[in-house]
């Protein structure tokens, strides 16, 4: 079984350098997924809120029998929970799905720029569950360069993530910079392109010539050296299947290394295109979903 390396978020947590991302796995098909990927060697479950499959996720770790502190789990809070005590509710929602008394890792799903001010009440109310020991590390998603400034200026806990779009097409180097000058791990969402393909436009990360070039020289594929990639440089990734052999797959990465010109090369796929919402547009009024109750 392989067993996965450790990154260390900025208070001492840590934090599996690979995990499982569940966005879009239909409940009905989560126990499945995660309980093949922690029978593979995953002990990391990227999940949230509004994926409706918590519950799922935590059936899967209990019947696993893998003694719980071993799994690290992290879920988000969803913009319709924003607000100092909404969001100690959406704790208890969230925790109330997964069974768990305790969540590694707590994070805001997104900013909501045209009402910071709930956004703030919102990451102090995760300051609130980190003091009182519910959360073991808290974080932000889909944060922009003056979205972090704000936080940090008017907050009092340094984010220990920011779960943003990166890919070779898609790679967010500034805002990386950035990070990394806070201690702010950047956790990689559609760490092999998903978001390049998945919706049915643009173009396929897992196609690129020189990425595929670069995978038949060591003998992986696309998928593979793109983790490989993000895992060389430092990032957390949580690549998504459903499918036990792709599970396993991207799984496989601890046994090569990319060269420096390899890594270079993915470097200059860049194209400047986000594949998800830009952050800027996300308000209630367009991405509304309340949370069920526990
Ligand atoms: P990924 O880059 O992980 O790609 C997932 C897609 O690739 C799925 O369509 C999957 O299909 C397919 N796939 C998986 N492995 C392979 C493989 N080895 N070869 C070929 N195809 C493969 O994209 P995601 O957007 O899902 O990102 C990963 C995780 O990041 C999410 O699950 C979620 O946890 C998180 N996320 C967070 C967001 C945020 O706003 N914070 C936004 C988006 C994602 P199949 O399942 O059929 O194998």
């Amino acid at each position: 079984m392989t067993s996965v390396p450790n990154l260390r978020l900025n208070n001492g947590v840590n934090i599996p350098a690979l995990g499982l991302g569940v966005f879009q796995t239909p409940p009905n098909e989560t126990a499945a997924a995660v309980t093949e990927a922690l029978r593979a060697g995953y002990r990391h479950i990227d999940t949230a809120a509004a994926y409706g499959n918590e519950r799922e996720v935590g059936e899967a770790i209990r019947r696993s029998g893998i003694p719980r502190r071993d799994i690290f789990i992290e879920t988000k809070i969803w913009i319709d929970d924003y607000g100092f005590n909404e969001t100690l509710h959406g704790f208890d929602k969230s925790a109330g799905k997964l069974g768990v008394e305790q969540l590694d890792l707590l994070i805001l799903h997104q900013a909501l720029p045209s009402a910071f001010d709930k956004t703030l009440a919102a990451y102090r109310a995760l300051e609130r569950l980190l003091a009182e020991g519910k959360v073991r590390a808290i974080g932000v998603s889909n944060f922009m360069a003056e979205h972090i400034e704000r936080l940090l200026a008017q907050t009092e806990i340094v984010p220990a993530v920011n779960q943003i779009e990166v890919h070779p097409y898609f790679q967010q180097a500034a805002l990386q910079r950035l990070h990394g000058q806070h201690g702010i791990l950047t956790q990689a969402w559609s760490p092999i392109g998903g978001i390049t393909f998945y919706r049915g436009n643009g173009r396929s990360s897992l196609e690129d010539a020189t990425i595929l070039a670069i995978a038949r020289a060591h003998g992986k594929s696309a998928a593979q050296v793109m983790l490989r990639w993000g895992l060389q440089q430092g990032r957390s990734v949580i690549p998504k299947s459903v499918r036990p052999a792709r599970i396993a797959e991207n799984l496989a990465v601890f046994d090569f290394e990319l060269a420096p010109d390899e890594m270079a090369a993915i470097d200059e796929l860049e194209t400047g295109i986000r594949g998800g919402p830009e952050p800027d547009f996300i308000t209630l009024d367009n991405f509304s979903r309340p949370i069920p109750e526990a």
